[in-house]
């Protein structure tokens, strides 16, 4: 959380990402928490303690530098999903007893010679691909990598990951079952170039949005990310129930600075984007660009006061953003806006933001995740020791 100094506050639901992470747990046979970038903005050492103590055992990361991080707090597999980036992150991963994911030959070299370095044998997850077309060996290379694998002979494949491009859109399952084919060949290959090394690879395919939909895909083992957060990756399809009971976990708040009226044919913010057709009252809310707001919420988005919904009007700023409060009596200096979450029986849900933001929750909890964040845990199951995510909070926590 690199911003720092501001008024911007998330608070983040531990308990939801536990109830998240038991749902899914029920629809799946096995799951890898993904917790990579910070766990979306939530906190990566408080939400991989929080699932820890709901029973998760595997957890994947991006960077091998995070994986680092994350490795002494918690027991059980932890994956880098970006693999190593020199020898030295490969010997790292070898000795620190992090699974990196390979999808390029010369990863493979590395984690040999940092086997017979460390003298360990080196655990392994291949990422083929099979129609991503980001990271991962082509699929109709298997040939060439069991090659290389012959020639490390400490590397052990123990993994087989694959990822779905079009998991989360009804009208791409066409491709869902395309990718699940090209999966399945090279895992019938691999399986029969490996058997002599008398390994065989565990499969995982599916994101969030597949484990869902696609529970044929389970296999071993499932990866969801965003659905532990709590956003729902069929918002807006016909399979929206399928993640109708998961609960986002991050709430943003920022206080009101002042309250001011605003006469009809007024205009408010740079460049005088928004005149008032009539007699307004406005509220000045602490938040911005500069607190990941997105300028791109100017005159489009709307926040939550005393339950209310109010009009984002005129330009975000760095540190400040108007909204229209003439329908909301007593908005004060001091009154904390809900920029996402709930408020008084109303949420402003990740999903509204993301569309006023023009992206997709992913990065709205990405980009606001980085203020300063404090943490609670609203159910019963998840009331125990605290402790350990309270110290991801910023020294001057809120009240
Ligand atoms: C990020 C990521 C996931 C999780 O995807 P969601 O859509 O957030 O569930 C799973 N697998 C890999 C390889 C990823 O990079």
């Amino acid at each position: 959380m690199p911003i720092d100094s501001n008024l911007l506050r998330v608070t983040v639901d531990l308990g939801a990402i536990q109830d998240n992470f038991r749902l899914l747990r029920s629809r799946g046979t096995g799951l890898i928490a993904v917790i990579k970038s910070d766990a979306y903005g939530h906190g990566l050492i408080p939400v991989a303690k929080a699932l820890a103590e709901s029973g998760a055992d595997c957890f994947a990361v991006g960077t091998v530098a995070e994986a680092t991080r994350l490795r002494p707090e918690v027991r059980g597999t932890v994956f880098a999903l970006l693999g190593p980036q020199s020898s030295e992150e490969a010997r790292e991963a070898v000795q620190r007893d992090i699974v990196p994911v390979a999808a390029r030959h010369d990863q493979l070299t590395w984690l040999q010679t940092a086997a017979d370095a460390t003298k360990r044998r080196a655990a392994v997850a291949l990422k083929f691909d099979t129609g991503m077309a980001r990271l991962g060996f082509n699929h109709a290379e298997v040939d060439m990598v069991l090659e290389t694998l012959a020639h490390c002979r400490d590397v052990e494949p123990r993994w087989l990951f694959s990822h779905l491009a079009t998991a989360d859109d009804p009208d791409q399952a066409e491709f869902v079952r395309e990718q699940a084919t090209r999966y399945l060949i090279v895992q019938a290959r691999l399986q029969s170039g490996l058997t002599t090394a008398g390994i065989l690879p565990r499969c995982s395919l599916t994101n969030s949005a597949g484990l869902l939909a696609y529970p044929e895909l389970a296999w071993d083992r499932q990866r969801p990310g965003i659905a532990l957060y709590g956003a729902n990756p069929f918002h807006g399809t016909e399979l929206e129930y399928l993640g109708r009971d998961l609960r986002p976990a991050m709430r943003v708040q920022a206080p009101v600075l002042a309250v001011h009226p605003l006469a009809k044919g007024a205009s408010i913010s740079y460049g005088r984007t928004f005149v008032a057709d009539r007699d307004k009252t406005v509220a000045v809310v602490a938040a911005g660009y500069a607190d990941a707001y997105s300028r791109g919420l100017s005159n489009k988005g709307w926040m939550l006061l005393r339950g209310q919904r109010v009009k984002v009007l005129g330009r975000v700023c760095m540190q400040m953003t108007a909204v229209d409060v003439s329908h909301v009596p007593g908005v004060a200096p001091g009154d904390m806006a809900v920029l996402l979450g709930p408020d008084e029986g109303d949420a402003i849900t990740p999903e509204e933001l993301s569309s006023w933001w023009g992206t997709i929750p992913y990065e709205v909890f990405c980009m606001l995740g980085m203020n300063p964040r404090e943490y609670v845990a609203s159910s019963e199951a998840s009331q125990g020791d605290l402790d350990h995510a309270r110290s991801d909070t910023s020294p001057s926590a809120w009240g």
